[in-house]
């Protein structure tokens, strides 16, 4: 039965209640602004323990089964959690690939011996994960990747390289894509998909620069890599289906993330707060016509973006496409975060062109970094273009 209305705000008292007592103080150096940026030891230190204090308070992995770690609650407690945490600009949660795809996927395609051996150590941090997809020749194009996996007794050797793989320098594990029969009619038959040990020999994460100027993500390489066997999910030759589900996950088709809080809320009405105080030929900018009709255009698509996001939420509102709100979301919402952000930038005049290290730049260049770093949104789990030829054939129904 659904929750009612006042135990939830009951419950978001009490959420509010605990984080007036335990919000971490700023530790004074740079945080990132999402989970795709951590780059120093300092940080992850910071995100680990943050994420192992809102766990103990029984604040993530909501519902989750108890005996991996979760609440057994209704998933609107957890979207209470989120919406507190953005509210509060509490710190993001960073074991993202674990909380947001890898969990779900366990939970849904899962042995009960994979559930309990990784599901508890995903939701106190104690255990981080990476998801090895991309390579250097094959990201959109993920059905053809040429990492190889051979088994060999109780072990798979795997040999190939993955690339763009966001936290892979801290992994403990990850979510691994490789190909066990290169001969198979149909590429995607030759997949398979692994649960792969990331502190073993023969795996070198190399991190990778962003545009940012932070890091986040590396390559990584695998040479005559030696995994157990039983680290095979689902079974061999089965892993296009696996890898198809994590990415329903990622993209959010699918519900049963640990928590929603994985980057830093920045709303409209941050932007619009922020730039009262900034002039255009010597008036407020707001006093510019060509400023409002812009400002006008990004309040209204923000609105209709949280209209959607409540729609969704509706089956009867969303019968005629039920796939087409969750798929059409990720690439307007980013690509309207990135709009908006630019923005932002933009308005601050010749001031717009310092960047974070700078003193003289406007709260700390957060416009500007804000803006280079919401690329990865538009690009990770499926670029805007991709995204855009999956609803015109499986939404939409055009031709390829
Ligand atoms: C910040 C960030 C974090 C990431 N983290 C991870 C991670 O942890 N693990 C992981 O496995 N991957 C990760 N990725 C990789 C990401 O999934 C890929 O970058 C993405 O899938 C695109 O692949 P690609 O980079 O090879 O680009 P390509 O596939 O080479 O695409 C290049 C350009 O061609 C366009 N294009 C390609 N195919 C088509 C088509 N059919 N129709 C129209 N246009 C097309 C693309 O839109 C793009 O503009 C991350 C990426 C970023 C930016």
């Amino acid at each position: 039965m659904a929750e009612s209305r006042e135990t939830l705000k009951a419950f978001q008292a009490e959420v509010a209640a605990w984080m007036k007592e335990n919000a971490p103080a700023d530790p004074g150096f740079l945080l990132p602004l999402s989970f795709l940026e951590v780059g120093t030891e300092q940080q992850l230190d910071f995100l680990r323990a943050w994420q192992h204090k809102v766990w103990e308070a029984g604040f993530l992995g909501m519902h989750w089964p108890t005996e991996y770690g979760g609440q057994g609650a209704d998933p609107a407690y957890q979207d209470v959690v989120d919406r507190e945490l953005a509210r509060c600009n509490a710190p993001i949660m960073f074991n993202t690939i674990g909380l947001g795809w890898t969990g779900p996927l366990l939970l849904e395609m899962g042995t009960d011996a994979e559930k309990a051996k990784y599901l508890k150590h995903i939701l106190s941090g104690d255990e981080i994960w990476c998801q090895g997809f991309s390579e250097p020749d094959h990201g959109s194009d993920l059905g053809a990747v040429q990492t190889k996996a051979v088994r060999d007794g109780d072990e798979y050797v795997i040999n190939g390289s993955k690339i763009w793989t966001t936290l892979g320098n801290y992994a403990d594990h990850m979510i691994l894509l490789a190909r066990t029969d290169p001969t198979a009619q149909r590429k995607y038959d030759g997949l398979s998909f692994f649960l792969s040990p990331m502190k073993v020999p023969g795996v070198d994460a190399v991190p990778i620069r962003k545009v940012t100027g932070e890091y986040g993500f590396n390559q990584v390489f695998f040479t005559d890599t030696r995994i157990p066997a039983d680290t095979l999910m689902v079974g061999e030759g089965k892993g296009w289906g696996v890898a198809m589900k994590t990415l329903e996950y990622e993209r959010g088709v699918s519900a049963g993330q640990a928590t929603g809080h994985w980057m830093v809320a920045i709303e409209i009405d941050d932007l619009i707060n922020d730039l009262r105080g900034f002039e255009r030929d010597g008036a407020p900018v707001f006093e510019d016509p060509a400023v409002r009709d812009e400002a006008v255009g990004l309040i209204m698509e923000a609105k209709a973006l949280s209209l959607s996001a409540r729609r969704m939420g509706v089956p009867a509102l969303t019968s005629d496409f039920p796939m087409g709100l969750p798929l059409s979301s990720k690439y307007r919402g980013t690509e309207w975060a990135r709009r908006m952000k630019l923005f932002g930038a933009a308005m601050q005049g010749a001031q717009g062109a310092l960047y974070v290290d700078d003193p003289d730049a406007h709260r700390g260049g957060f416009w500007q970094r804000a803006y280079f770093s919401n690329f990865g949104a538009t690009i990770g789990g499926g670029t805007s273009q991709v995204q855009a030829n999956i609803i015109a054939e499986h939404v939409l129904g055009l031709p390829k």
